[in-house]
């Protein structure tokens, strides 16, 4: 039998008043596995990751994650704590406080303070950049540098499951390959990772498989190979 997968999205909808925004959404992302989302701007990408989050309520359908917990009904900071850490759209570093700060936020809900120290030497030893900018604020940090910050403080949290917002967005093309480096790296030491994307040729080349997302709609699903070769994709994504 195959195994329960980490996190099952099955069958949701979602509304901002009369806009509605997702629409039936079904997915799964399995232990260990990369799962990218692509799509265009609108098509509801930010609204599924909210949702995962328990930032949005949906109005049907169901979130379950780990061993049966059902997502769409829990509190946000319940959900951190389930296991599930977010790195929104934009980063969203605190941009007054410093690098160290920031990620001990990422830490906040833990209570083993030897087992955050230890964490932070990780998080120093994966992102030497941070570990130089230590008790800098994080408003001094380049693009990218704040991009490392936000995923390590989402891993501060010590998640099953990774969700990734745009990494890549408005970052230079080399900073964009080293957030990818690393993405593949944290997955390499098995992290579950569900990566939201405009740049669907990188998304794709980094994960094992890929979901469509138009107008609040899976349309196309398959394993990253085919879709970089799926006639759809390459008109519609990868330009
Ligand atoms: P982008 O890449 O531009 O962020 P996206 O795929 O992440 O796009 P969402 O941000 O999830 O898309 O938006 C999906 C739809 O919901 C869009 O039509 C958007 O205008 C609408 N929407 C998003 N947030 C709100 C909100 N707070 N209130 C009303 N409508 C919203």
């Amino acid at each position: 039998m195959k195994p329960a997968p980490l996190l099952a999205v099955d069958d949701l909808h979602v509304s901002y008043g009369a806009v509605s925004a997702l629409q039936g959404v079904s997915l799964t992302v399995s232990r260990g596995e990369i799962v990218t989302l692509i799509g265009a701007n609108g098509a509801g990408k930010s609204t599924l990751l909210r949702t995962i989050s328990g930032l949005i309520r949906p109005t049907a359908g169901a979130i379950v994650f780990g061993e049966g917990e059902r997502l769409d009904r829990m509190a946000p900071h319940l959900i951190v704590r389930a296991g599930v850490s977010h790195v929104p759209e934009g980063r969203q570093v605190f941009a007054n406080l410093t690098v160290r700060e920031n990620l001990e936020i990422g830490a906040y809900q833990r209570r083993d303070r030897a087992g955050i120290r230890q964490s932070l030497e990780e998080m120093f030893a994966s992102f030497p950049v941070l570990e130089e900018r230590v008790d800098q604020s994080a408003a001094t940090l380049s693009g990218g540098e704040q991009q490392m910050l936000a995923i390590a403080r989402a891993l501060m949290a010590q998640p099953q499951l990774l969700l990734l917002d745009e990494p890549s967005l408005g970052l230079a093309p080399l900073a964009t390959q080293k957030i990818f480096a690393i993405i593949r790296d944290i997955n390499a030491r098995g992290m579950s990772i569900l990566l939201i994307e405009q740049n669907a040729h990188m998304a794709l080349r980094v994960a094992q498989r890929g979901y469509v997302l138009q107008t609040g709609r899976i349309v196309l699903e398959d394993n990253s190979d085919n879709l970089l070769r799926s006639p759809e994709v390459r008109s519609a994504y990868l330009g």
